[in-house]
């Protein structure tokens, strides 16, 4: 993928602009001419050195005139792919019409974390998918750029100062828990303050933000836009109590009965990380994932100089998965100053679960791919360092379960990797901490609690909402469900007012 300067696709946006508005109205003939607006980002060579944004943001004009390419289908087939149901088509005139302040007020009736979804969403699978526009021109990537003028609206909110604190009604005198801090807890917390009622938040880490703060790298999510959120909570009165492990600091039947909470909403997400079970998993030098990235997030590990828990020098490093996760693995590996970074996946790109954009991201800086390709052991040194991989080589046969074609080993196929790293990025589960402690709360057989649509769980007053109920999801889906336990919890606490 070759990308063009920034300045030089400012310059093309401006004088489109001027050509566009001095034509006239348009008709649906026009919106479709206009040119589907390219993402500026980082120089490929300077990003590996840092850990700065890498998509730059649209230019206002970029942004018009991306939002100009929307057809404002009556049908709206772009709002039924998100799933908070955003009015695009109203956000989008808006935008349009010059008026991002305008296009944030639609925006923020359905989502709360604008700036993050604009970023992160899955909008090639979401909103985009559907859309009118990549439908014709028969290319998903030629849609409207939704996330992308979802992202400027929220960015000129941001660059106009402090968003208003939302408005908190009188004081209840109702306490609700909130445990977690990503963002299924961030929107229960925010829409059950906004009643009146008193909320605290309980993190198990020592920052709130969840997965936003310790998992997504700074490159793709800005560390501030996530503390611009929390400052919101907290100037709407939301106490946030960090280093609160709920399970061991204290059980969460606790907080209903001896600490007179109301209600209790439990986001806790999908933190343990999955291992291959392969010999050699407990060798040095063998990250999962999470640790990995929280690491280098949360505590900073990239900054050797000051970091308390530095990461090792890592020269080879073997990523093993094709998610989001194992590309944001692999991506911060080349920014922590690998030479060579490896990314192994057992099935083909096509199969690959993570974005497409973050695929040929990594590729640009320079990680290299082996698909239909997986590890069988790993080996170590004297001192139980990781040294040596042997893979296993494979092909697609049938489709299983989830549709795709089930990777079949290649016998003999066998072959050595050295290296000198190995980050496993094959998944995540729930942490067992909450089942283990809370007794009749009811969890499946993948360990995530059983809610129903709005949230309620088997025990009374405890919801629940995110990947803790959904497995390992997306950040819109957390907060989708997060709205909705909001409002069941808001609703309940109506029905039967303090005395
Ligand atoms: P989380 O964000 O997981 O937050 C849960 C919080 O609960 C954590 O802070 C945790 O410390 C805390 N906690 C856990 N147990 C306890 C306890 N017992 N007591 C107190 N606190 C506790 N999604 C996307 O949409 N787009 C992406 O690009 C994307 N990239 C990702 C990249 C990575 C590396 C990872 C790991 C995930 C990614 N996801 C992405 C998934 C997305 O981040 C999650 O689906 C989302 O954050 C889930 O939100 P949540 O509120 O349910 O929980
Ligand atoms: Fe699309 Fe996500 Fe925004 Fe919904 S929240 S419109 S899915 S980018
Ligand atoms: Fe606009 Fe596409 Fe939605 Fe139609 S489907 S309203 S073109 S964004």
């Amino acid at each position: 993928m070759s990308h063009r300067e920034p300045s030089e696709l400012a310059r093309e946006a401006g004088a489109k602009l001027r050509e566009v508005l001095a034509a006239g109205p348009l008709n649906p003939k026009d919106r479709m001419a206009i040119p589907a607006q390219e993402m500026p980002v980082q120089d490929h060579v300077d990003r590996r050195g840092n850990m700065n944004e890498v998509a730059l943001g649209y230019t206002p004009e970029q942004a018009r005139l991306e939002a100009m390419r929307c057809l404002q289908c009556r049908n709206k087939p772009c709002v039924a792919g998100c799933p908070v149901a955003i009015d695009i088509p109203a956000f989008l005139k808006a935008v349009a019409d010059g008026d991002p302040r305008a296009a944030i007020d639609i925006i923020r009736r359905n989502s709360l974390l604008p700036a993050v979804c604009g970023r992160v969403c899955p909008q090639e699978s979401q909103c985009q998918e559907p859309c009118t526009v990549g439908k014709a021109l028969k290319n998903v990537d030629k849609a409207v750029s939704i996330g992308r003028i979802e992202r400027f609206a929220a960015d000129m909110e941001a660059a106009a100062g402090t968003p208003d604190v939302p408005e908190v009604k009188p004081e209840t005198g109702r306490r609700v828990a909130v445990i977690g801090s990503g963002p299924a807890s961030i929107t229960v917390a925010a829409d059950v303050r906004r009643e009146g009622h008193a909320v605290t938040v309980f993190e198990a880490f020592h920052k709130p933000g969840g997965v936003l703060l310790y998992g997504i790298p700074e490159f793709r999510l800005p560390k501030s836009i996530v503390e611009r959120e929390i400052a919101a909570l907290k100037a709407m009165g939301v106490v946030i109590r960090t280093n609160f492990v709920v399970g061991r600091t204290r059980k969460l039947s606790d907080l209903v009965s001896k600490d007179g909470f109301d209600a209790v909403f439990v986001g806790t997400g999908a933190g343990l990380p999955k291992f291959m079970g392969i010999p050699g998993e407990n060798l040095v030098g063998v990250f999962s994932a999470n640790e990995f990235l929280t690491r280098s997030n949360l505590m900073r590990a990239f900054d050797r100089a000051r970091a308390d828990t530095p990461i090792c020098n890592c020269r080879k490093v073997a990523v093993l998965g094709g998610g989001n996760v194992a590309m944001d693995a692999a991506r911060t590996a080349v920014r922590l100053g690998a030479d060579e970074v490896h990314l192994v996946y057992r099935r083909t790109e096509a199969e690959m679960p993570a974005r497409i954009e973050e695929v040929g991201h990594a590729k640009e800086e320079g990680v290299v791919f082996h698909t239909l390709v997986n590890a069988k052991r790993f080996l170590g040194d004297s001192y139980g360092c990781v040294r040596h991989m042997e893979c296993l080589r494979y092909e697609l046969g049938e489709p299983d379960n989830s549709g795709r074609r089930r990777p079949v080993e290649i016998p003999g196929s066998e072959f050595m990797m050295d290296l000198d790293t190995v980050i496993v990025a094959i998944g995540n589960e729930s942490n067992p901490l909450i089942r283990q402690t809370t007794p009749g709360l009811g969890f499946n057989k993948w360990g995530n609690i059983v809610a129903d649509d709005d949230g309620r769980t088997s025990l009374p007053n405890v919801f629940a909402g995110g990947d803790i109920v959904l497995g390992a999801a997306t950040v819109i889906l957390a907060m989708g469900q997060g709205r909705k336990a909001a409002q069941a919890i808001n609703s309940m606490l109506a029905a039967a007012p303090k005395t």
